[in-house]
């Protein structure tokens, strides 16, 4: 990507070396929340919930970050930054005012408005405090345990995160949510409603690609072609084939490869965000 002298985001909150230490503490109702909506790479929810029963306190830690880390934080802010201005002029076009989120950068753990997370959880978006929640190493793991490198593969991940953002700021979060809960957790039917809101949040990571570079030409050769390897590396199907030999489809909660790779292509190739509507058609066609 090119990104040299783009606006950095001021919505950036750097928490690293803020270690959280377990102390008493319950599962609150934003924990069953995140346990719903973590997990961009296919994370384990119960993971999160053994961790969210626990509370918190902060001691600071004082550290000199490596130059990758110093780059990769410019970088956070730079495409954060993108995606306050493509999305503030999609949603004007809708008639809309777009609230941009908070990011949270942190290393190890981490306490959000959805209760405690570690970094072994991955990204994730918070709806209660509207914030990505991201530790940079998390990037490096990309690279070392399933091969999906390069700058625009980060942003993937970063506008993936952002697009739950942008389906809370338009309602669809609230919505999918309410009904997976009437469903019950890891029942069919609220699997099925998370792998649609997944998909869409791929969809609006493509529009948000597709509108950068009209906006900045951000783009280089090679960039979508990483993007799309990524998103070939995260289908649920995939994922558990890597990890159990085979896959269970009743327990996808992210969509195939195949799928992800799809939708990811669609926002890429037509930036249109009318288009990206993974609620509509039947399960079986996404
Ligand atoms: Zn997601």
């Amino acid at each position: 990507m090119k990104l040299e002298g783009r606006r950095e985001s001021t919505n950036v909150e750097d928490r690293r070396g803020k270690k959280t230490v377990a102390a008493a503490g319950g599962l609150g109702i934003g924990g069953i929340i995140i346990a719903l909506i973590v997990m961009f790479m296919g994370g384990d929810p119960s993971q999160v919930t053994e961790q969210l029963q626990q509370g918190n306190t902060t001691e600071v830690v004082e550290q000199d970050y490596s130059q990758v880390d110093v780059e990769l934080m410019t970088f956070c802010k730079r495409i954060l930054a993108g995606t306050e201005d493509v999305w503030a002029r999609e949603f004007q076009k809708m008639g809309r005012t777009y609230e941009p989120p908070k990011m949270v950068i942190f290393s190890d753990a981490v306490n959000s408005g959805c209760g405690n997370a570690t970094s072994a959880s991955g990204p994730f978006y918070c709806s209660a405090d509207e914030t990505v929640y991201l530790d940079l190493e998390f990037f490096k793991s990309m690279k070392k345990q399933i091969g999906a490198d390069g700058d625009f593969a980060y942003a993937y991940v970063i506008a993936h995160e952002v697009g739950h953002h942008v389906q809370n700021q338009l309602g669809i979060l609230g919505q999918a949510h309410q009904q997976m809960a009437n469903y019950g957790p890891n029942t069919k039917e609220s699997n099925e409603i998370s792998v649609r809101l997944e998909l869409q949040a791929d969809f609006f990571a493509g529009v948000w690609a597709y509108n950068d570079n009209k906006m900045f030409g951000s783009l280089e050769d090679g960039d979508i072609e990483e993007a799309l390897n990524a998103a070939s590396k995260i289908g649920d199907d995939y994922l558990q084939k890597q990890a159990y030999g085979r896959t269970m489809p009743e327990t996808f909660n992210h969509g195939t490869s195949a799928q992800r790779s799809r939708w990811l292509k669609k926002g890429l190739y037509t930036g249109d965000v009318s288009q990206g509507d993974t609620f509509s058609p039947a399960y079986s066609n996404l």
